[in-house]
């Protein structure tokens, strides 16, 4: 429910009929007022698997994983594309603010999208060491898009049984990255229950950025990445941390912006923890004498 305010505002009513106004403009008419909060529309309805639905807002943090310093902080919602674009966010802002671009970055599969890691590898030049989102393999026992293998300078895809897969002209406006074999070929084919049983003939997409996820893919199965895997329990000790050491499983706060600045604070005392140990590590330790 949102009041009206009339009359002319007082000075007092001002930043009430601009919270108001707010409010109203990103006002979904289509969100049911089940999942919207009143008092705090741009939180997010969620669940963890298995537990109650609440409103919240998700923190996501850039790490030194070395060093375990939290470099920065953003608030988003709490769903994929949010969090990764919450990730572009910090990972251009670090780099504009102290001149520090990673050379990788570890993340879960909501980081492997094709665009994501487009923008990783082509873009920014950091080594996703992330597992590939990739829906192209089949789970009816025909053959998936690893079965195919692309020839880059020939522009084309070779099927098990040898044959081409080509750019198909007729739907490139809609899809340039579509390959279709030829349906003299595949007619003929003695692999063809194994291919493509209930098409004429077998059609492949390729991703934009599938040079990318090349990339990624090779990296999966380096010895960096196994250890890159190890180290991403760091960025999860410090979410178990923020919830059970400092108890932050709760907002004071109502807003976006106001959950952005206690992410802040909170990230900030866990900086100041884990700095306070390595200095202490790293000093000699004072020797009390008694007078
Ligand atoms: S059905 Fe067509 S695409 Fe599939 S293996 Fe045979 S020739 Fe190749």
């Amino acid at each position: 429910m949102v009041m009206t305010l009339t009359g002319d505002p007082t000075q007092a009513e001002r930043p009430v009929r601009e919270y108001l106004a707010a409010l109203e403009e990103t006002n979904d008419p289509k969100a049911s007022t089940r999942t919207l909060s009143l008092n705090d529309p741009a939180a997010t309805w969620t669940a963890a698997p298995g537990g109650p639905a609440f409103f919240a807002y998700s923190t996501n943090y850039l790490i030194d994983l070395e060093a375990g310093i939290i470099l920065d902080v953003e608030a988003s919602a709490v769903n994929k594309a949010a969090e990764v674009e919450a990730t572009r966010t910090m990972i251009d802002r670090v780099e504009e603010t102290f001149g520090l671009k990673p050379e990788r970055l570890v993340g879960d599969t909501n980081y492997g999208s094709a665009a994501m890691l487009g923008w990783l590898v082509d873009e920014k030049d950091i080594a996703p060491h992330v597992p590939v989102f990739d829906k192209s393999e089949r789970t009816d026992g025909t053959f998936g898009r690893s079965d195919f293998t692309y020839d880059a300078e020939n522009n084309r895809y070779i099927c098990p049984a040898g044959k081409s897969l080509k750019p198909a002209w007729r739907s490139k406006q809609k899809n340039p990255y579509r390959y279709r074999a030829s349906q003299l070929d595949c007619q003929a084919c003695p692999l063809k229950a194994q291919c493509c049983p209930n098409m004429a003939n077998r059609q492949i997409d390729r991703s934009p950025h599938e040079s990318a996820r090349d990339v990624a893919r090779a990296i999966t199965k380096t010895d960096a990445y196994k250890q890159s895997r190890k180290e991403r329990k760091k960025v999860e000790m410090l979410f178990a941390h923020l919830k059970r050491i400092l108890k932050m499983d709760k907002l004071r706060l109502r807003g976006f912006s106001n959950a952005k600045d206690e992410f802040l604070l909170a990230a900030t005392a866990q900086n100041l923890r884990r700095m306070a140990k390595r200095l202490a590590i790293n000093e000699p330790v004072t020797q009390l004498i008694p007078a």
